[in-house]
Parts: C-alpha cells; sequence; structure tokens
C-alpha cells in the first residue's frame, strides 16, 4: 500500500498531458516528425498503435490514477503508440526499434489490438515520408527484442517465408538480451518470438553489444535493465545535444513518476533504480526524451523534483 500512497502524490500538477510543440509538429494523418540533435537530421515514426492491458501497463498504480492519464477501452486495454526513430547518420540511416511487423496473424492482432498495417507496415511507410527508401536502412538497432519492438526486424513475404525486412542493415542489441530471448521461461515467453530474430541471426547479419558502448560516433548504447535485465537505452548526441530514447525504461510520460512502473517489468525495484538514475542525468543535462508508447507526446525535456526524486514533464519542450 505503501507504493499507492507514492503514487497517489505522485501526480504532480507539472506533467502536462501533453507537450505542445511535439503534438503539433504531428501533422493531420503525418506518421513522421522531425527533429534535429546537433547536425543530425532525426525523425520520429509513428509504427502503429497497441492496446494493453492498463492495469498491466501501470503494476501497483490503482485504476482511478492510471485512466486519468490514459483512458481505457470496454476491454480495459489502453492504446499504445509503436514509436520508432530514424536518424540520418553521417554512416547511414539508424533505425532505432522496429514497431510489430506483419508477420501476427488476425487472433494475435486481436489480442493486443495492432494496427500497423502499411507497405508492408506503417514502418516502411514512415521511412518514405521521412524522405528514404527502407532499402538504405544500414543500422538497426533494438532496445530490446520483445515482438512490439522488433516485431517490424522481419517480414512476412508474400511466398510465405521469413526474412530479415532491412536485409543490407547491421542489427545490434545487447549481447545478454539475445541470448535471454532464446531461453524463455513461461514468465517471458509470450513476449519473445524467434521468427523476429532468429532469420537475422541466420542471416549473419547482427551485431551484439556488452554494456554501455558507443555503436557509431554520437549513438550510444546506455544499459537500463528492469522491464528485462539487459533492456538498452539508446543516446543520440552531437555538438553539445542529447536525446535519450527510452524504450520500456519509461514507456509513457505518464510512467515518469518513480513508482508508476509497468507490471510486466522483470525486475520492477531494478526499473525504479535505473530510472532515477537515467531521469536524474536527463533533467541536469537537459536530453530530449523520447517516449515510444506514449499514445500523444512523442517527446519531451523533463525537470527534477528534487524533493519525490524523478522527472516532471516540461509543459513547453
Ligand atoms: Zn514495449
Amino acid at each position: 500500500m505503501k507504493h499507492d500512497a507514492g503514487a497517489e502524490k505522485s501526480v504532480p500538477v507539472s506533467v502536462v498531458r501533453t507537450s505542445l510543440s511535439c503534438c503539433t509538429a504531428y501533422l493531420e494523418g503525418m506518421l513522421t516528425s522531425r527533429f534535429t540533435i546537433g547536425s543530425l537530421i532525426c525523425h520520429t515514426i509513428e509504427a502503429g498503435l497497441q492496446r494493453l492491458d492498463g492495469g498491466a501497463m501501470f503494476g501497483v498504480v490503482p485504476k482511478p490514477l492510471w485512466e486519468r492519464r490514459i483512458p481505457a477501452d470496454a476491454r480495459n486495454r489502453i492504446p499504445l503508440q509503436m514509436r520508432c526513430v530514424l536518424i540520418e547518420h553521417p554512416d547511414g540511416l539508424v533505425l532505432i526499434d522496429t514497431g510489430a511487423g506483419n508477420k501476427d496473424d488476425a487472433k494475435f492482432k486481436d489480442i493486443y489490438g495492432l494496427e500497423n498495417e502499411g507497405h508492408p507496415t506503417r514502418l516502411e511507410d514512415g521511412i518514405r515520408e521521412a524522405g528514404h527508401d527502407p532499402a538504405d536502412v544500414k543500422w538497426v538497432i533494438n532496445t530490446h527484442l520483445h515482438f512490439d519492438h522488433a516485431g517490424g526486424n522481419t517480414t512476412r513475404r508474400p511466398d510465405g517465408s521469413i526474412a530479415p525486412s532491412f536485409p543490407g542493415a547491421t542489427y545490434v542489441v545487447q549481447k545478454g538480451e539475445r541470448a535471454f530471448a532464446t531461453s524463455p521461461n513461461e514468465r517471458i515467453r509470450a513476449s519473445y518470438l524467434q521468427a523476429n530474430y532468429q532469420p537475422v541471426t541466420e542471416a549473419g547479419i547482427q551485431k551484439l553489444v556488452e554494456g554501455d558502448v558507443e555503436i557509431l560516433p554520437g549513438i550510444r548504447a546506455l544499459v537500463t535493465p528492469g522491464h528485462v535485465p539487459f533492456h538498452q537505452s539508446i543516446l543520440i548526441q552531437d555538438r553539445g545535444e542529447t536525446a535519450c530514447f527510452l524504450g520500456d525504461l519509461v514507456p509513457t510520460s505518464a510512467h515518469l513518476p518513480a513508482p508508476w512502473i509497468m507490471g510486466y517489468d522483470l525486475e520492477p525495484l531494478v526499473t525504479l533504480e535505473t530510472k532515477k538514475r537515467v531521469l536524474t542525468r536527463a533533467a541536469s543535462e537537459g536530453w530530449l526524451l523520447i517516449f515510444e508508447h506514449d499514445p500523444t507526446v512523442g517527446r519531451g525535456r523533463v525537470a527534477l523534483d528534487e524533493k519525490k526524486g524523478w522527472g516532471a514533464l516540461l509543459p513547453d519542450s
């Protein structure tokens, strides 16, 4: 109950529902929103919606609190974006996370409320909308290998075979996460689907990294455990500016308060520590944060709430 009490107090007035500058950047019907980090041109891509159980998304937080932030449907599900990032890097196009892909059957899509159809998915449509050819993606970085983050790593071709969606790319993930995904237990196996990563491994285009390493100049892995043991967030840095693709560390801006942690997280107390550490840095260094699953707030900056030790979204970031 202590957590509940904390959650009650953890809705600071300054956590506003939207960050106007990022929301208005999405024009009607647009899948992409452009931003820059130093000289790097980046785009968020709205790669589709999923709907997950609201209670599972907010863990110990009572429904009367979380449904004020994101209302639930008749099946108690809340809409969640699958937001990816495309970076125009001097080395080539870099894609962070890939949404759910096109391999799921009707039953799966109904359970998770997936809406991401396109050519073949909304992710590829978004890459084109940003002015690029999906075939030119040179790097694919996954925060982790759950189906809503790595499903678009591979594609089902018209003949039914499954192959990497970006055959010219090198796919990057933490070595520990790749191993974890292949040793699923009953608690985690629903989220790890081998078709999302095994074809990449077999094609010999996977690069496994360990720890907080520089993947490319200005693009760094930041290991952020808790949701899964080897989850990584991705830092984009140039000319003194930093953006952080948080992944499932802070999936929506509603998850900024410390105890607002997903029931899906395997190690919620580890998430708690990771989150405080990362948000403290984000506030003091002025990072632009990218929220992968927020239905409306694509990105924003946080201020540290010194008393409670967590970030509050700035109204105009
Ligand atoms: Zn997720």
